[in-house]
């Protein structure tokens, strides 16, 4: 079933699959790293850690809510987090979120340390910290793009949700205490 992906990881009981294409995509741009210089190798390692923890961002809030996680699936430039659907659409709303979540976590104290020290003076470190703040952004504003299948298309719905929640469970409230 998975002779298209290799398995390269299994975090937290959750298996990680790369695609061949995200493979061979990343090997080239390695490559590159003749011409480019050392720095594109951790270029490609920064984005795919960037992919897999926007993933264990889905995972993790799945998995807060009590729903099965069952695997990760990585792509040149994105990722897929396989779990049980949520059978309430708020939760399904944070599940969606989780990936952008994680990123953000990572995008601020990067970000910070930017504003404050600068770049470092080693090319190789500068090209994560320019992965974990600059890339990051573009691929967080992008993502969130209400356009399928990027996360946008559900993400937005959360508010109406949360609002409708909280209408209903003042609703719940006034029957429960009749004046
Ligand atoms: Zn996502």
């Amino acid at each position: 079933m998975y002779s298209e992906f290799y398995k390269i990881w299994s975090f937290w009981g959750i298996p990680v699959y790369i695609h061949w294409s995200t493979a061979l995509f990343s090997i080239l741009l390695a490559l590159s790293s003749v011409l480019l210089g050392i720095q594109m190798i951790f270029f490609v390692l920064g984005v795919l850690f960037l992919l897999l923890l926007h993933e264990y961002g889905h995972a993790f809030f799945a998995r807060r809510f009590g729903y099965e996680v069952e695997q990760i699936e990585l792509f040149p430039m994105f990722g897929v987090c396989s779990y049980e659907t949520p059978n309430d659409e708020y939760e399904e709303a944070i599940v969606v979120w989780g990936g952008v979540v994680a990123q953000f976590s990572l995008f601020l104290p990067v970000m910070l340390l930017l504003v404050v020290m600068g770049m470092s003076p080693f090319p190789v470190l500068n090209a994560l910290l320019f992965v974990f703040a600059y890339f990051n952004v573009i691929l967080m504003g992008f993502n969130l793009i209400p356009f399928p299948p990027l996360d946008g298309t559900r993400a937005w719905n959360l508010l109406p949700i949360y609002v409708q929640k909280r209408v209903e469970m003042r609703e719940e409230k006034k029957g429960r205490f009749p004046k």
